[in-house]
Protein backbone atom coordinates (compact mmCIF):
# COMPACT_ATOMS: atom_id res chain seq x y z
CA UNK A 1 0.00 0.00 0.00
CA UNK A 2 1.32 3.25 -0.73
CA UNK A 3 1.63 6.31 1.38
CA UNK A 4 -1.91 7.72 1.83
CA UNK A 5 -1.66 11.81 2.20
CA UNK A 6 -4.19 12.69 4.77
CA UNK A 7 -6.37 16.25 3.76
CA UNK A 8 -6.17 16.65 7.87
CA UNK A 9 -2.52 17.44 7.21
CA UNK A 10 -2.90 19.83 4.93
CA UNK A 11 -5.34 21.84 7.30
CA UNK A 12 -2.58 21.47 10.54
CA UNK A 13 0.13 22.69 8.03
CA UNK A 14 -2.48 25.70 6.77
CA UNK A 15 -2.68 26.55 10.58
CA UNK A 16 1.03 26.13 11.24
CA UNK A 17 1.88 28.48 8.35
CA UNK A 18 -0.88 31.13 9.46
CA UNK A 19 0.62 30.58 13.31
CA UNK A 20 3.73 31.28 11.92
CA UNK A 21 2.96 33.98 9.45
CA UNK A 22 1.42 36.22 12.47
CA UNK A 23 4.23 34.98 14.68
CA UNK A 24 6.65 36.73 12.34
CA UNK A 25 4.13 39.66 11.21
CA UNK A 26 2.78 40.25 15.11
CA UNK A 27 5.87 41.55 16.67
CA UNK A 28 6.55 44.01 13.82
CA UNK A 29 2.99 45.04 14.10
CA UNK A 30 2.82 45.65 17.93
CA UNK A 31 6.21 47.66 17.68
CA UNK A 32 4.56 49.64 14.81
CA UNK A 33 1.63 49.86 17.17
CA UNK A 34 3.05 51.08 20.26
CA UNK A 35 5.43 53.20 18.38
CA UNK A 36 2.69 55.04 16.86
CA UNK A 37 0.50 55.49 19.82
CA UNK A 38 3.30 56.62 21.98
CA UNK A 39 3.79 59.40 18.98
CA UNK A 40 0.64 60.03 19.64
CA UNK A 41 0.29 60.41 23.33
CA UNK A 42 3.69 62.52 22.99
CA UNK A 43 2.00 64.51 20.61
CA UNK A 44 -1.14 65.16 22.53
CA UNK A 45 1.24 65.66 25.63
CA UNK A 46 3.26 68.49 23.78
CA UNK A 47 0.00 70.40 22.99
CA UNK A 48 -1.54 70.18 26.00
CA UNK A 49 1.27 71.59 27.49
CA UNK A 50 1.77 74.27 24.79
CA UNK A 51 -2.25 75.23 26.22
CA UNK A 52 -1.29 74.96 29.59
CA UNK A 53 1.56 77.28 28.94
CA UNK A 54 -0.38 79.49 26.69
CA UNK A 55 -3.01 79.76 29.80
CA UNK A 56 -0.51 80.87 32.54
CA UNK A 57 1.06 83.14 29.95
CA UNK A 58 -2.39 84.82 29.50
CA UNK A 59 -2.94 84.95 33.35
CA UNK A 60 0.31 86.62 33.39
CA UNK A 61 -0.76 89.08 31.23
CA UNK A 62 -3.55 89.74 32.48
CA UNK A 63 -1.78 90.17 36.34
CA UNK A 64 0.82 93.07 33.69
CA UNK A 65 -2.30 94.33 32.33
CA UNK A 66 -3.91 95.08 36.00
CA UNK A 67 -0.69 96.90 36.79
CA UNK A 68 -1.85 99.64 34.03
CA UNK A 69 -5.07 101.06 35.54
CA UNK A 70 -3.18 100.50 39.63
CA UNK A 71 0.14 102.58 37.75
CA UNK A 72 -2.50 105.28 36.67
CA UNK A 73 -4.71 104.80 39.68
CA UNK A 74 -0.63 105.69 42.13
CA UNK A 75 0.28 108.45 39.91
CA UNK A 76 -3.29 110.23 39.56
CA UNK A 77 -4.48 113.27 41.51
CA UNK A 78 -6.14 112.21 44.34
CA UNK A 79 -8.19 115.29 44.55
CA UNK A 80 -9.63 115.11 41.20
CA UNK A 81 -12.47 112.54 42.52
CA UNK A 82 -13.82 111.77 39.52
CA UNK A 83 -10.46 110.85 37.64
CA UNK A 84 -9.86 108.92 40.90
CA UNK A 85 -13.40 106.95 40.65
CA UNK A 86 -12.63 106.12 37.03
CA UNK A 87 -8.97 104.15 37.33
CA UNK A 88 -10.57 102.46 40.23
CA UNK A 89 -13.04 101.05 38.67
CA UNK A 90 -10.81 100.51 36.28
CA UNK A 91 -8.61 98.64 38.29
CA UNK A 92 -11.66 96.67 39.18
CA UNK A 93 -12.46 95.15 36.22
CA UNK A 94 -9.00 94.05 35.75
CA UNK A 95 -8.50 92.34 39.00
CA UNK A 96 -11.78 91.05 38.52
CA UNK A 97 -10.27 89.44 34.76
CA UNK A 98 -7.35 87.95 37.04
CA UNK A 99 -9.03 86.54 39.29
CA UNK A 100 -11.61 84.62 36.48
CA UNK A 101 -8.55 83.43 34.64
CA UNK A 102 -6.85 82.46 38.04
CA UNK A 103 -9.85 80.04 39.58
CA UNK A 104 -10.01 78.75 35.69
CA UNK A 105 -6.37 77.84 35.69
CA UNK A 106 -6.93 76.39 38.94
CA UNK A 107 -9.61 74.04 37.90
CA UNK A 108 -7.74 73.10 34.79
CA UNK A 109 -4.65 71.68 37.35
CA UNK A 110 -7.07 70.22 39.69
CA UNK A 111 -9.65 68.54 36.91
CA UNK A 112 -7.42 67.97 33.78
CA UNK A 113 -4.59 64.47 34.62
CA UNK A 114 -2.96 65.43 31.73
CA UNK A 115 -1.65 68.29 33.74
CA UNK A 116 0.95 68.54 36.36
CA UNK A 117 -0.98 70.13 39.36
CA UNK A 118 0.79 73.12 40.07
CA UNK A 119 -1.87 74.57 42.33
CA UNK A 120 1.15 75.27 45.49
CA UNK A 121 2.87 77.86 42.74
CA UNK A 122 -0.66 78.88 41.85
CA UNK A 123 -1.41 79.71 45.38
CA UNK A 124 2.28 81.89 45.88
CA UNK A 125 1.28 83.77 43.04
CA UNK A 126 -2.35 84.68 44.74
CA UNK A 127 -0.78 84.96 47.63
CA UNK A 128 1.59 87.61 46.35
CA UNK A 129 -1.43 89.32 44.69
CA UNK A 130 -2.85 90.37 47.75
CA UNK A 131 -0.45 91.82 49.38
CA UNK A 132 0.52 93.85 46.09
CA UNK A 133 -3.37 95.02 45.92
CA UNK A 134 -3.26 95.94 49.54
CA UNK A 135 0.03 97.68 48.83
CA UNK A 136 -1.27 99.48 45.63
CA UNK A 137 -5.10 100.62 47.74
CA UNK A 138 -3.08 101.69 50.72
CA UNK A 139 -1.15 104.14 48.78
CA UNK A 140 -4.27 105.19 46.39
CA UNK A 141 -6.09 106.08 49.42
CA UNK A 142 -3.43 108.75 50.18
CA UNK A 143 -3.22 112.35 48.74
CA UNK A 144 -1.04 112.60 46.17
CA UNK A 145 1.20 114.74 48.15
CA UNK A 146 1.59 112.14 51.17
CA UNK A 147 2.68 109.14 48.20
CA UNK A 148 6.36 108.77 48.75
CA UNK A 149 8.38 107.72 46.31
CA UNK A 150 9.00 104.46 47.91
CA UNK A 151 5.87 103.60 49.05
CA UNK A 152 4.59 103.93 45.07
CA UNK A 153 7.61 102.07 44.44
CA UNK A 154 7.09 99.49 46.99
CA UNK A 155 3.43 98.87 45.49
CA UNK A 156 5.05 98.34 42.34
CA UNK A 157 7.50 96.16 42.48
CA UNK A 158 5.25 93.91 44.80
CA UNK A 159 3.00 93.43 41.82
CA UNK A 160 6.35 92.54 39.70
CA UNK A 161 6.41 90.04 42.10
CA UNK A 162 3.04 88.17 41.47
CA UNK A 163 4.55 88.53 38.07
CA UNK A 164 7.71 87.04 39.02
CA UNK A 165 5.71 83.57 41.06
CA UNK A 166 3.86 82.90 37.76
CA UNK A 167 7.11 83.09 35.78
CA UNK A 168 8.01 80.38 37.98
CA UNK A 169 5.33 78.53 36.89
CA UNK A 170 5.56 79.35 33.02
CA UNK A 171 9.26 78.13 33.91
CA UNK A 172 8.65 74.82 34.85
CA UNK A 173 6.23 74.13 32.43
CA UNK A 174 8.45 74.69 29.74
CA UNK A 175 11.04 72.63 31.30
CA UNK A 176 8.54 69.99 31.35
CA UNK A 177 8.14 70.37 27.88
CA UNK A 178 11.57 70.21 26.50
CA UNK A 179 12.67 67.41 29.39
CA UNK A 180 9.37 65.61 27.36
CA UNK A 181 10.33 66.71 23.94
CA UNK A 182 12.95 68.13 22.48
CA UNK A 183 11.41 69.45 19.41
CA UNK A 184 9.23 71.54 21.74
CA UNK A 185 12.63 73.10 22.98
CA UNK A 186 12.72 75.93 20.53
CA UNK A 187 8.51 76.82 20.26
CA UNK A 188 8.84 76.78 23.89
CA UNK A 189 11.79 79.00 24.63
CA UNK A 190 10.78 81.15 21.96
CA UNK A 191 7.50 81.32 23.85
CA UNK A 192 9.04 82.60 26.87
CA UNK A 193 11.25 84.74 25.47
CA UNK A 194 8.03 86.46 23.98
CA UNK A 195 6.58 86.27 27.34
CA UNK A 196 9.00 88.40 28.51
CA UNK A 197 9.23 90.47 26.56
CA UNK A 198 5.60 91.86 27.26
CA UNK A 199 6.15 91.64 30.58
CA UNK A 200 9.55 93.75 30.37
CA UNK A 201 7.67 96.22 28.18
CA UNK A 202 5.03 96.56 31.14
CA UNK A 203 7.77 96.68 33.66
CA UNK A 204 9.37 100.09 31.50
CA UNK A 205 5.68 101.71 32.09
CA UNK A 206 5.85 100.75 35.81
CA UNK A 207 9.14 101.86 36.27
CA UNK A 208 8.37 105.36 34.51
CA UNK A 209 5.91 105.63 35.91
CA UNK A 210 7.05 106.50 39.96
CA UNK A 211 8.79 109.64 38.55
CA UNK A 212 5.74 110.74 36.58
CA UNK A 213 3.19 110.00 39.66
CA UNK A 214 5.84 111.77 42.36
CA UNK A 215 7.30 115.21 40.89
CA UNK A 216 11.19 115.05 41.29
CA UNK A 217 11.63 111.71 41.83
CA UNK A 218 14.14 110.74 38.97
CA UNK A 219 17.01 109.91 40.88
CA UNK A 220 19.44 107.89 40.37
CA UNK A 221 18.09 103.78 41.54
CA UNK A 222 14.97 105.33 39.19
CA UNK A 223 16.70 105.99 36.33
CA UNK A 224 19.06 102.71 36.82
CA UNK A 225 16.17 100.92 37.20
CA UNK A 226 14.42 101.85 34.24
CA UNK A 227 17.46 101.31 31.95
CA UNK A 228 17.87 97.91 33.22
CA UNK A 229 14.42 96.96 32.26
CA UNK A 230 15.10 98.69 28.63
CA UNK A 231 18.40 96.83 28.25
CA UNK A 232 16.86 93.66 29.05
CA UNK A 233 13.78 94.30 26.49
CA UNK A 234 16.62 94.96 23.83
CA UNK A 235 18.10 92.11 24.78
CA UNK A 236 15.17 89.63 24.85
CA UNK A 237 14.18 91.02 21.52
CA UNK A 238 18.20 90.43 20.14
CA UNK A 239 17.46 86.83 21.33
CA UNK A 240 14.35 86.74 19.72
CA UNK A 241 15.61 88.13 16.09
CA UNK A 242 18.23 85.20 16.83
CA UNK A 243 15.52 83.02 15.20
CA UNK A 244 13.32 85.89 13.43
CA UNK A 245 13.02 83.51 10.33
CA UNK A 246 10.25 81.39 12.38
CA UNK A 247 8.37 84.26 12.11
CA UNK A 248 8.78 85.09 8.75
CA UNK A 249 8.02 82.09 8.01
CA UNK A 250 3.86 82.70 8.97
CA UNK A 251 2.68 85.76 7.02
CA UNK A 252 0.71 86.69 10.18
CA UNK A 253 3.61 86.12 12.74
CA UNK A 254 5.77 88.35 10.20
CA UNK A 255 3.56 91.28 10.22
CA UNK A 256 2.99 90.90 14.38
CA UNK A 257 6.95 91.26 14.14
CA UNK A 258 7.09 94.02 12.45
CA UNK A 259 4.88 96.01 14.06
CA UNK A 260 6.46 95.66 17.34
CA UNK A 261 9.64 96.66 15.78
CA UNK A 262 7.65 99.63 14.82
CA UNK A 263 5.22 100.34 17.61
CA UNK A 264 7.46 99.32 20.67
CA UNK A 265 10.93 99.52 19.60
CA UNK A 266 10.73 102.42 17.10
CA UNK A 267 8.27 104.26 19.27
CA UNK A 268 7.71 103.87 23.02
CA UNK A 269 11.33 103.27 23.56
CA UNK A 270 12.54 106.54 22.37
CA UNK A 271 9.58 108.24 24.18
CA UNK A 272 10.34 105.91 27.53
CA UNK A 273 14.53 107.14 26.46
CA UNK A 274 13.24 111.04 26.00
CA UNK A 275 11.36 111.13 29.25
CA UNK A 276 14.48 109.82 31.75
CA UNK A 277 16.68 112.32 29.88
CA UNK A 278 14.35 115.02 30.53
CA UNK A 279 13.96 114.00 33.76
CA UNK A 280 18.02 113.95 34.46
CA UNK A 281 18.00 117.17 33.44
CA UNK A 282 14.67 118.45 35.86
CA UNK A 283 12.66 119.58 32.97
CA UNK A 284 9.25 118.67 33.83
CA UNK A 285 7.62 115.55 32.21
CA UNK A 286 5.40 116.28 29.01
CA UNK A 287 2.82 113.79 29.99
CA UNK A 288 0.83 113.00 33.46
CA UNK A 289 0.92 109.04 34.26
CA UNK A 290 -2.83 108.92 32.29
CA UNK A 291 -1.54 110.13 29.23
CA UNK A 292 1.74 107.99 29.14
CA UNK A 293 -0.23 105.06 29.63
CA UNK A 294 -2.45 106.05 26.99
CA UNK A 295 0.67 106.49 24.76
CA UNK A 296 2.79 103.75 25.70
CA UNK A 297 -0.44 100.96 26.08
CA UNK A 298 -1.10 100.21 22.34
CA UNK A 299 2.13 99.88 21.35
CA UNK A 300 2.73 97.38 24.11
CA UNK A 301 0.28 95.65 22.55
CA UNK A 302 2.30 94.86 19.63
CA UNK A 303 4.09 92.97 21.91
CA UNK A 304 1.12 91.17 23.06
CA UNK A 305 -0.33 89.89 20.10
CA UNK A 306 3.07 88.92 19.12
CA UNK A 307 3.83 86.85 21.79
CA UNK A 308 -0.04 85.32 21.73
CA UNK A 309 0.19 85.09 17.34
CA UNK A 310 3.44 82.83 17.93
CA UNK A 311 1.92 80.98 20.72
CA UNK A 312 -1.10 80.64 18.67
CA UNK A 313 0.70 79.08 15.70
CA UNK A 314 3.33 77.02 17.78
CA UNK A 315 -0.01 75.31 19.15
CA UNK A 316 -1.48 75.10 15.88
CA UNK A 317 1.95 73.09 14.50
CA UNK A 318 1.72 71.36 17.12
CA UNK A 319 -2.41 70.47 16.76
CA UNK A 320 -1.20 69.39 12.96
CA UNK A 321 2.01 66.91 14.16
CA UNK A 322 -0.75 65.79 16.77
CA UNK A 323 -3.48 64.89 13.67
CA UNK A 324 -0.85 63.76 11.24
CA UNK A 325 0.22 60.98 14.41
CA UNK A 326 -3.44 60.25 15.41
CA UNK A 327 -4.19 60.09 11.38
CA UNK A 328 -1.01 57.41 11.02
CA UNK A 329 -1.34 55.79 13.50
CA UNK A 330 -5.49 54.71 12.69
CA UNK A 331 -3.55 54.18 8.95
CA UNK A 332 -1.38 51.63 11.13
CA UNK A 333 -4.35 50.30 13.23
CA UNK A 334 -6.62 49.70 10.02
CA UNK A 335 -3.59 47.96 8.01
CA UNK A 336 -2.76 45.68 11.06
CA UNK A 337 -6.84 44.58 11.11
CA UNK A 338 -6.57 44.04 7.02
CA UNK A 339 -3.89 42.04 7.38
CA UNK A 340 -4.95 39.76 9.96
CA UNK A 341 -8.95 39.66 8.73
CA UNK A 342 -6.83 38.79 5.40
CA UNK A 343 -5.53 36.42 6.81
CA UNK A 344 -8.45 34.42 8.35
CA UNK A 345 -10.29 35.36 4.80
CA UNK A 346 -7.68 33.35 3.45
CA UNK A 347 -7.79 30.52 5.49
CA UNK A 348 -11.49 30.28 5.78
CA UNK A 349 -11.05 30.42 1.52
CA UNK A 350 -8.42 27.41 1.92
CA UNK A 351 -11.01 25.24 4.08
CA UNK A 352 -14.08 26.02 1.95
CA UNK A 353 -12.40 26.36 -1.24
CA UNK A 354 -9.23 23.27 -1.15
CA UNK A 355 -10.05 21.29 2.14
CA UNK A 356 -13.84 20.56 1.57
CA UNK A 357 -13.75 19.70 -1.48
CA UNK A 358 -10.68 17.62 -1.14
CA UNK A 359 -12.57 15.60 2.04
CA UNK A 360 -15.51 15.51 -0.56
CA UNK A 361 -13.31 14.20 -3.02
CA UNK A 362 -11.92 11.94 -1.27
CA UNK A 363 -15.20 10.75 0.40
CA UNK A 364 -16.29 9.94 -3.95
CA UNK A 365 -13.51 8.51 -5.26
CA UNK A 366 -13.70 5.72 -1.64
CA UNK A 367 -17.68 5.50 -2.99
CA UNK A 368 -16.28 4.79 -6.14
CA UNK A 369 -13.22 2.63 -5.30
CA UNK A 370 -15.84 0.59 -3.10
CA UNK A 371 -18.97 0.53 -5.88
CA UNK A 372 -21.01 1.93 -3.05
CA UNK A 373 -23.93 3.23 -4.33
CA UNK A 374 -24.10 7.22 -3.37
CA UNK A 375 -25.29 10.01 -4.06
CA UNK A 376 -23.45 11.31 -7.54
CA UNK A 377 -24.81 14.64 -7.77
CA UNK A 378 -22.17 16.45 -10.28
CA UNK A 379 -20.97 19.56 -7.93
CA UNK A 380 -20.17 22.69 -9.09
CA UNK A 381 -17.12 24.73 -7.67
CA UNK A 382 -16.35 27.95 -8.06
CA UNK A 383 -12.42 27.36 -8.10
CA UNK A 384 -11.65 26.38 -11.62
CA UNK A 385 -8.73 23.39 -10.51
CA UNK A 386 -11.22 21.60 -7.68
CA UNK A 387 -14.02 22.49 -10.97
CA UNK A 388 -11.59 20.14 -12.66
CA UNK A 389 -10.74 17.49 -10.10
CA UNK A 390 -14.48 16.91 -9.79
CA UNK A 391 -14.86 16.27 -13.38
CA UNK A 392 -12.20 13.83 -13.69
CA UNK A 393 -13.88 11.95 -10.52
CA UNK A 394 -17.12 11.90 -12.58
CA UNK A 395 -14.96 10.56 -15.53
CA UNK A 396 -13.87 8.16 -13.43
CA UNK A 397 -17.26 7.45 -12.17
CA UNK A 398 -18.64 6.90 -15.68
CA UNK A 399 -15.81 4.39 -16.15
CA UNK A 400 -16.11 2.52 -13.07
CA UNK A 401 -20.19 2.25 -13.76
CA UNK A 402 -18.74 0.53 -17.10
CA UNK A 403 -16.11 -1.67 -15.27
CA UNK A 404 -18.70 -2.45 -12.98
CA UNK A 405 -21.08 -3.89 -15.89
CA UNK A 406 -18.09 -5.35 -17.74
CA UNK A 407 -17.15 -7.40 -14.62
CA UNK A 408 -20.74 -8.50 -13.83
CA UNK A 409 -21.05 -10.00 -17.48
CA UNK A 410 -18.00 -11.64 -17.20
CA UNK A 411 -18.61 -13.24 -14.07
CA UNK A 412 -22.00 -14.17 -15.70
CA UNK A 413 -19.81 -15.49 -18.41
CA UNK A 414 -17.78 -17.40 -16.18
CA UNK A 415 -20.26 -19.23 -13.99
CA UNK A 416 -23.11 -20.05 -16.48
CA UNK A 417 -22.60 -22.62 -19.43
CA UNK A 418 -23.07 -20.58 -22.36
CA UNK A 419 -24.67 -22.98 -24.54
CA UNK A 420 -27.49 -23.43 -22.40
CA UNK A 421 -27.30 -21.17 -19.57
CA UNK A 422 -27.06 -23.52 -16.78
CA UNK A 423 -24.43 -23.05 -13.74
CA UNK A 424 -21.21 -24.86 -14.97
CA UNK A 425 -18.90 -26.81 -13.15
CA UNK A 426 -16.97 -24.09 -11.61
CA UNK A 427 -19.97 -21.92 -10.17
CA UNK A 428 -21.54 -25.56 -8.74
CA UNK A 429 -18.67 -25.94 -6.89
CA UNK A 430 -18.95 -22.15 -5.83
CA UNK A 431 -22.30 -22.62 -5.16
CA UNK A 432 -21.33 -26.18 -2.75
CA UNK A 433 -18.73 -24.40 -1.13
CA UNK A 434 -21.28 -21.06 -0.73
CA UNK A 435 -24.08 -23.55 0.87
CA UNK A 436 -21.49 -25.63 3.20
CA UNK A 437 -20.11 -21.76 4.62
CA UNK A 438 -23.95 -20.79 5.06
CA UNK A 439 -24.17 -24.31 7.79
CA UNK A 440 -25.65 -27.03 5.16
CA UNK A 441 -24.09 -30.09 5.56
CA UNK A 442 -26.04 -32.71 4.02
CA UNK A 443 -27.49 -32.82 0.19
CA UNK A 444 -28.76 -35.48 -2.63
CA UNK A 445 -27.45 -34.84 -6.36
CA UNK A 446 -28.82 -36.36 -9.26
CA UNK A 447 -26.12 -37.08 -12.28
CA UNK A 448 -27.61 -37.60 -15.29
CA UNK A 449 -26.13 -37.97 -18.93
CA UNK A 450 -27.79 -38.61 -22.02
CA UNK A 451 -27.55 -41.79 -23.73
CA UNK A 452 -25.55 -42.41 -26.99
CA UNK A 453 -25.38 -38.88 -27.79
CA UNK A 454 -22.28 -39.18 -30.14
CA UNK A 455 -24.65 -41.38 -32.36
CA UNK A 456 -26.68 -37.94 -32.52
CA UNK A 457 -23.95 -35.79 -33.15
CA UNK A 458 -22.48 -38.19 -35.55
CA UNK A 459 -25.51 -38.92 -37.18
CA UNK A 460 -27.70 -35.85 -36.92
CA UNK A 461 -24.27 -33.42 -36.78
CA UNK A 462 -23.14 -31.38 -34.02
CA UNK A 463 -25.72 -28.97 -34.17
CA UNK A 464 -28.40 -31.21 -33.32
CA UNK A 465 -26.31 -32.69 -30.62
CA UNK A 466 -26.73 -28.81 -29.31
CA UNK A 467 -29.98 -28.63 -30.29
CA UNK A 468 -30.48 -31.89 -28.01
CA UNK A 469 -28.25 -30.00 -24.82
CA UNK A 470 -30.52 -26.96 -24.83
CA UNK A 471 -33.71 -28.57 -24.85
CA UNK A 472 -32.57 -30.78 -21.94
CA UNK A 473 -31.39 -27.70 -19.90
CA UNK A 474 -34.65 -26.12 -20.57
CA UNK A 475 -36.44 -29.63 -19.35
CA UNK A 476 -34.71 -29.96 -16.33
CA UNK A 477 -34.99 -26.53 -15.35
CA UNK A 478 -39.01 -26.64 -15.80
CA UNK A 479 -39.25 -29.44 -13.75
CA UNK A 480 -37.04 -28.35 -11.08
CA UNK A 481 -38.13 -26.60 -7.77
CA UNK A 482 -36.84 -23.06 -6.80
CA UNK A 483 -34.05 -23.61 -4.43
CA UNK A 484 -32.45 -26.46 -6.42
CA UNK A 485 -29.60 -26.02 -8.80
CA UNK A 486 -28.91 -27.29 -12.10
CA UNK A 487 -25.29 -27.66 -13.84
CA UNK A 488 -23.63 -28.82 -17.06
CA UNK A 489 -21.34 -30.97 -15.44
CA UNK A 490 -19.83 -31.90 -18.97
CA UNK A 491 -20.28 -32.55 -22.43
CA UNK A 492 -23.52 -34.44 -21.78
CA UNK A 493 -24.20 -34.55 -18.19
CA UNK A 494 -25.61 -32.44 -16.14
CA UNK A 495 -25.83 -32.71 -11.90
CA UNK A 496 -28.86 -31.60 -9.58
CA UNK A 497 -28.08 -30.34 -6.55
CA UNK A 498 -31.62 -30.61 -4.69
CA UNK A 499 -32.34 -27.72 -2.08
CA UNK A 500 -33.74 -29.95 0.17
CA UNK A 501 -34.81 -33.89 0.73
CA UNK A 502 -33.68 -37.37 0.84
CA UNK A 503 -32.27 -39.42 -1.11
CA UNK A 504 -35.90 -41.30 -1.80
CA UNK A 505 -37.20 -37.87 -2.77
CA UNK A 506 -34.14 -37.66 -5.37
CA UNK A 507 -34.86 -40.74 -7.06
CA UNK A 508 -38.21 -39.89 -7.15
CA UNK A 509 -37.02 -36.89 -8.59
CA UNK A 510 -35.07 -38.34 -11.00
CA UNK A 511 -37.61 -40.93 -12.26
CA UNK A 512 -40.11 -38.65 -13.22
CA UNK A 513 -37.00 -36.20 -14.92
CA UNK A 514 -36.62 -39.83 -16.84
CA UNK A 515 -40.08 -40.23 -17.88
CA UNK A 516 -40.40 -36.49 -18.72
CA UNK A 517 -37.28 -36.48 -20.82
CA UNK A 518 -37.82 -39.51 -22.62
CA UNK A 519 -41.78 -38.44 -23.44
CA UNK A 520 -40.43 -35.31 -24.98
CA UNK A 521 -40.12 -35.07 -28.45
CA UNK A 522 -36.45 -33.13 -28.50
CA UNK A 523 -37.57 -30.51 -32.07
CA UNK A 524 -33.99 -30.41 -34.34
CA UNK A 525 -32.91 -26.77 -36.34
CA UNK A 526 -34.33 -29.35 -39.54
CA UNK A 527 -38.04 -29.27 -37.77
CA UNK A 528 -37.02 -33.59 -37.18
CA UNK A 529 -38.15 -34.79 -33.89
CA UNK A 530 -35.94 -36.72 -32.11
CA UNK A 531 -36.55 -39.03 -28.91
CA UNK A 532 -33.40 -38.89 -26.26
CA UNK A 533 -33.13 -41.07 -23.02
CA UNK A 534 -30.85 -40.50 -19.98
CA UNK A 535 -29.51 -42.44 -17.62
CA UNK A 536 -29.70 -41.11 -13.69
CA UNK A 537 -27.13 -41.56 -10.82
CA UNK A 538 -29.07 -40.34 -7.24
CA UNK A 539 -26.38 -40.40 -3.93
CA UNK A 540 -26.65 -38.58 -0.96
CA UNK A 541 -23.41 -37.00 0.87
CA UNK A 542 -22.56 -34.16 2.85
CA UNK A 543 -21.00 -30.89 1.55
CA UNK A 544 -17.78 -30.78 2.90
CA UNK A 545 -14.82 -30.88 0.05
CA UNK A 546 -14.15 -34.13 0.72
CA UNK A 547 -17.50 -35.72 1.09
CA UNK A 548 -18.68 -33.66 -1.98
CA UNK A 549 -16.26 -35.50 -4.07
CA UNK A 550 -17.13 -38.91 -2.87
CA UNK A 551 -20.70 -37.48 -3.13
CA UNK A 552 -20.32 -36.53 -7.27
CA UNK A 553 -18.08 -39.91 -7.33
CA UNK A 554 -20.86 -42.01 -5.88
CA UNK A 555 -23.65 -40.26 -8.00
CA UNK A 556 -21.28 -41.26 -11.01
CA UNK A 557 -20.70 -44.46 -10.11
CA UNK A 558 -24.86 -44.70 -9.78
CA UNK A 559 -24.89 -43.06 -12.86
CA UNK A 560 -22.60 -45.39 -15.00
CA UNK A 561 -24.35 -48.69 -13.24
CA UNK A 562 -27.82 -47.28 -14.96
CA UNK A 563 -25.76 -46.75 -18.12
CA UNK A 564 -24.04 -50.73 -18.00
CA UNK A 565 -27.62 -51.72 -17.27
CA UNK A 566 -28.84 -50.77 -20.54
CA UNK A 567 -29.44 -47.00 -19.95
CA UNK A 568 -32.33 -44.88 -19.38
CA UNK A 569 -33.44 -45.51 -15.43
CA UNK A 570 -32.19 -44.17 -12.50
CA UNK A 571 -29.76 -45.99 -9.96
CA UNK A 572 -29.81 -44.87 -6.35
CA UNK A 573 -26.02 -45.19 -4.69
CA UNK A 574 -25.65 -46.56 -1.27
CA UNK A 575 -22.52 -46.48 1.25
CA UNK A 576 -20.56 -45.57 -2.05
CA UNK A 577 -22.23 -48.67 -4.01
CA UNK A 578 -24.50 -47.78 -6.57
CA UNK A 579 -27.81 -50.11 -6.12
CA UNK A 580 -30.85 -51.05 -8.31
P1 LIG B 1 -23.30 -43.38 -23.60
O1 LIG B 1 -24.73 -43.74 -23.85
O2 LIG B 1 -22.49 -44.46 -23.11
O3 LIG B 1 -23.24 -42.16 -22.70
O4 LIG B 1 -22.74 -43.00 -24.97
P2 LIG B 1 -22.44 -41.63 -25.54
O5 LIG B 1 -22.30 -41.65 -26.98
O6 LIG B 1 -23.52 -40.66 -25.03
O7 LIG B 1 -21.11 -41.20 -24.81
P3 LIG B 1 -19.72 -40.67 -25.32
O8 LIG B 1 -18.95 -40.25 -24.10
O9 LIG B 1 -19.05 -41.70 -26.17
O10 LIG B 1 -20.00 -39.48 -26.23
C1 LIG B 1 -20.23 -38.19 -25.77
C2 LIG B 1 -20.14 -37.27 -26.93
O11 LIG B 1 -20.67 -36.00 -26.62
C3 LIG B 1 -18.73 -37.02 -27.36
C4 LIG B 1 -18.68 -35.53 -27.71
O12 LIG B 1 -18.23 -35.27 -29.00
C5 LIG B 1 -20.08 -35.11 -27.52
N1 LIG B 1 -20.15 -33.79 -27.03
C6 LIG B 1 -19.58 -33.32 -25.89
N2 LIG B 1 -19.94 -32.03 -25.71
C7 LIG B 1 -20.72 -31.67 -26.80
C8 LIG B 1 -21.36 -30.46 -27.15
O13 LIG B 1 -21.28 -29.43 -26.52
N3 LIG B 1 -22.11 -30.49 -28.30
C9 LIG B 1 -22.21 -31.57 -29.09
N4 LIG B 1 -22.97 -31.52 -30.17
N5 LIG B 1 -21.60 -32.70 -28.75
C10 LIG B 1 -20.85 -32.75 -27.60
MG1 LIG C 1 -23.72 -40.03 -22.95
MG1 LIG D 1 -20.98 -38.74 -21.19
Amino acid sequence: MGRRASPNGLQTWLWILAGLFVLCTLPLMVIALVQGTQRYTEAEANLVSLRQLRQTSELANLVSAERGPANSLLGADSTDAQEQRRLAAQLVVARQRVDAATQHLQSVFQTDPRVVDETPRLHEAQRRLQTARAAVDRVAALPRGERSAEEVEHAINSMFAVYDRLQALTSVQISDLVAADREAAIPAMQGQILIDLREHGGRLASNVMVPLAVPGAWREPQVRAAQQTQGRLLELWRLAASHESVFRSEPTLSWHWDMARRQFFGQSLPMVEQLIEDGRRGVPPPWTAAEFTARYVPTLQSLEALRDGYLGVSIARFEHTRNKEAVRLAVLAATVLGTLLLLALALRIAHVQILRPLLQAQAQVIQIASDAPGTEQHATHPMAEMQRLFDAIEVLRAKSHQRSALTRELRELADTDQLTGLLNRRSLEELVRQRHADGSTQAVVILLDVDHFKSINDGQGHAAGDDVLVQVAQLLRSHLRRNDSVARYGGEEFLVLLAEGDLASGRQLAESLRVALRGKGIVLGSGEILRVTASFGVAQGTLDPIGWHALVRAADTAMYAAKSLGRDRVQVATGGRAVR
